[in-house]
């Protein structure tokens, strides 16, 4: 029985979560005795204090969190310099968590400790798609091809020469009018911003959820090869008056 990394057998389960253990401040193993029948003894009436553990792990999660450029919003984050940021600090998907997506500590929870999204149905289709949002993995602009200047990042799908992000795409791409006055014709407030969408998603996360899901699948539509964009032969008033124009389908 090897359990303490000073034997050299660092490798085995025990072994790790001692490790962990001592990471999070509770060294068991340095004062394991030596003698083999004294060690088993000792770790076998060893009692864990896990709140403490747990909080510690907390801690140590919620940290980086509490970097103040996260407190910024994600555009006017990428705007700053680079240098001189702060050790450990996260980037700016951490920063569209934070500030777009209600993710991080804090966050609020349903009464058994989900997601309140995780304790309501939602069609399973629907639920994919928010969580992609989310979790800012859509297939957006602003995500693709990150060798290229974040403002070349634009949205294919209107004429505003916006980046192509989370916020433009469920607030303010013209591309999307249609389905924010189907979805949100009655309360416009809980879509004037994707705060305010994300956090509508605490109250009705079903709504959301289709209404995230209408906007993806119209997004793939117009994507599409003959997906239903204006040709080429419209006149640039027809463009400017549908916010729509003709996708380049090659890659940027
Ligand atoms: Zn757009």
């Amino acid at each position: 029985m090897h359990l303490d990394p000073a034997s050299g057998h660092t490798d085995c389960w025990a072994a790790q979560m001692l490790r962990l253990f001592s990471n999070l401040g509770s060294d068991y193993a340095a004062h394991a005795p030596a003698a083999l029948e004294e060690k088993i003894t000792y770790y076998s009436n060893l009692h864990l204090p896990v709140r403490q553990l747990v909080s510690a792990l907390q801690a140590r999660y919620d940290s980086p969190w509490a970097d103040e450029r996260l407190r910024e919003d994600p555009r006017t984050l990428v705007s700053l310099p680079t240098s001189g940021r702060p050790a450990g600090a996260l980037g700016v998907k951490a920063c569209r968590y934070l500030n777009w997506m209600g993710i991080s500590r804090g966050h609020r929870m349903g009464k058994h400790g989900m997601h309140v999204h995780c304790g309501t149905y939602i069609n399973a289709a629907h639920h994919q798609c928010m969580l992609r949002f989310r979790l800012c993995v859509w297939p957006l602009e602003v995500s693709r091809n990150g060798q290229r200047p974040r403002a070349a990042r634009v949205c294919r799908l209107c004429n505003a020469n916006a980046v192509e992000d989370e916020a433009h795409v469920a607030s303010e791409c013209m591309a999307y009018s249609a389905l924010r006055e189907k979805h949100w014709g009655q309360n416009p407030e809980d879509c004037m911003d994707i705060a305010a969408l994300m956090q509508h998603a605490h109250d009705d996360p079903r709504a959301v959820a289709h209404y995230l899901f209408d906007v993806h699948s119209h997004r793939t539509r117009l994507l599409q090869p003959g997906g239903g964009l204006k040709s080429s032969s419209h006149s640039h008033k027809d463009h400017k008056c549908s916010g729509v124009r003709k996708v380049r389908m090659t890659r940027r």
